[in-house]
């Protein structure tokens, strides 16, 4: 059995959902799936805005914006149902859920203040109104569908906007809730993204989470394999929106997928791999505009990797821009053990996760997210040395599990990043990336100078597929 993902840009339009639809009823001639789907493409954002606005008391705004997401879901229903009986009762179904978000604006906006807490409710009505329509519309097809609140399934902590599962509740809840209905031979579908605590507060994921949904679901089942259904060819050599003759690969690791995924290609969540690691399950991901391609397995499975091996030193590169650079230097770090204890301990306390770093005897570089705020950490890292700020940087990472064994690699990157200004440089501990940072204005340059010298043809054999082959 599997479970089948589809991101926003899957299910977004009425277009768009008819083709999901299709794939899920393809997928239930072998067995009847578990649907995860993530809110229509757009929609997570403006409940957000939704929420800011309540919470800076720009009621009207936020009405509007409200008024919104409402339009969008009503014209799905619209286009998507068409017994008359069953359109007035989706709509009942839309407008009930509108009707909660209109009286969270107004609570916040008395109450003048925005909480984490509130924040996550206001974006779970995203997931909520999509797999409700998206349901009722595959059961309207005359597929035997099952409508599921996952809140009554993913009990999470309340780290809210970046809640975490009770493992042991939730694998319970998963064994006596979602698998009987599978078994029956019901279609299951339910919301990426969204939980709640054991008190019932709703709680999010984390954004991109509902990759993280499904491989947990997936997990606790357990499921044969996991579906990520997106809107590219799988995972590809680059991001196609940086490098557009970016190609597909075809087979990866589990540890390369993850690597990929921290080191910044949004196509998975960076905690989708885990669960299936555990379990073992493959992970395929999947392009829902052309579900005839053949995307990408993600698996460590030695008859699928077997005869998948290449030429080609590096499986794909991953960028994250919105990064910024701390360099910090003081000659008191010389011979001093402890230093560097000092200054990490003053990135937990500010609460400001570090993602690369670079270090000498007197000085260290770190990069952190442009978002992070960093103020009151800059006041006390002040009083231990020198700190500059090199705002809007990205950093490049090279990824692939035949880095490990092999020479020259340093020397080719270096050599296809000749006429870049390279920030920082590090390796990561796995040795399956090298990783640097470059200026903002330079990142498109970079990534396809180095594109062009790992992926030339005559590097690769077999393991890609080009973006011409794909769609003939
Ligand atoms: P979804 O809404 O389906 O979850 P996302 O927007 O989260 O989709 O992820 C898909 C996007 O990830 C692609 O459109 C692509 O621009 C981006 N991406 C970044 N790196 C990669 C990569 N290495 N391979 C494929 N896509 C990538
Ligand atoms: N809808 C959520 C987001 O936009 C979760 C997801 O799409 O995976 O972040
Ligand atoms: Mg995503």
């Amino acid at each position: 059995m599997a479970v089948m993902k589809f991101g926003g840009t899957s299910i977004g339009t009425a277009s768009a959902m008819k083709r999901a639809m299709l794939i899920v009823a393809e997928e239930k001639k072998k067995k009847a799936p578990l649907v995860v789907l993530s809110a229509c493409s757009g929609i997570t954002n403006r409940l957000i805005q939704v929420a800011e606005a309540a919470g800076d008391s720009r009621l009207a705004e936020a009405m509007e914006l409200s008024g919104e997401v409402r339009e969008h879901h009503r014209e799905l229903v619209d286009v998507l149902i068409n017994d008359g009986e069953r359109r007035k009762a989706v709509m009942e179904k839309v407008e009930t859920y509108i009707g909660e978000l209109d009286m969270l604006i107004k609570g916040v906006d008395i109450v003048g203040e925005l909480t984490a807490r509130s924040f996550d409710t206001f974006c779970s009505f995203g997931e909520l109104l999509s797999t409700t329509i998206f349901s009722e519309a595959m059961q309207e097809a005359g597929h035997g569908t099952v409508w599921q609140d996952i809140r009554e399934v993913m009990i999470t902590d309340d780290n809210f906007s970046s809640a975490r599962p009770l493992e042991a509740l939730c694998e319970k809840n998963v064994k006596n809730t979602l698998k009987p209905l599978l078994e029956q031979g019901n279609i299951v579908v339910t919301q990426g993204f969204i939980g709640s605590t054991r008190d019932g507060k709703t709680t999010t994921l984390g954004r991109g989470g509902s990759d993280f949904t499904a491989a947990l679901l997936g997990a606790w089942l357990p499921s044969d394999e996991i579906q990520i259904w997106t809107d590219v060819d799988g995972v590809m050599t680059c991001d196609p929106r940086v490098v557009p003759d970016a190609r597909s690969i075809r087979v990866m690791t589990f540890t390369e997928a993850a690597e990929l995924s921290y080191l910044g290609a949004k196509v998975l969540h960076p905690d989708t791999i885990a669960p299936a690691v555990k379990q073992n399950i493959p992970v395929y991901v999947l392009n829902s505009l052309h579900p005839e391609t053949r995307g990408t397995v993600i698996t460590d499975n030695p008859a699928i990797l077997e005869g998948m091996s290449y030429g080609g030193l590096v499986k794909s590169i991953a960028v994250k821009k919105g990064q910024c650079i701390i360099n910090f230097r003081s000659n008191r770090m010389l011979g001093r053990h402890g230093f560097m204890a000092n200054i990490f301990d003053e990135f937990a306390r500010a609460g400001v996760s570090v993602e690369m770093i670079s270090t000498s005897e007197v000085s260290v570089s770190l990069t952190v997210s442009e978002s992070a705020s960093l103020e009151e950490l800059l006041v006390e890292l002040r009083k231990m040395g020198e700190v500059d700020i090199e705002p809007d940087v990205a950093t490049i990472s090279v990824v692939g599990d035949n880095l490990r064994a092999s020479k020259g690699v340093a020397g080719r990157i270096f050599s296809a990043l000749k006429d870049v200004n390279i920030r920082m440089i590090s390796q990561g501990a796995s040795e399956i990336n090298v990783g640097f940072v470059v200026e903002g204005q330079d990142v498109s340059k970079a990534v396809q100078n180095l594109h062009h010298e790992f992926f030339s043809d005559s590097e690769t054999s077999g393991i890609f597929e080009s973006p011409m082959k794909r769609h003939q």
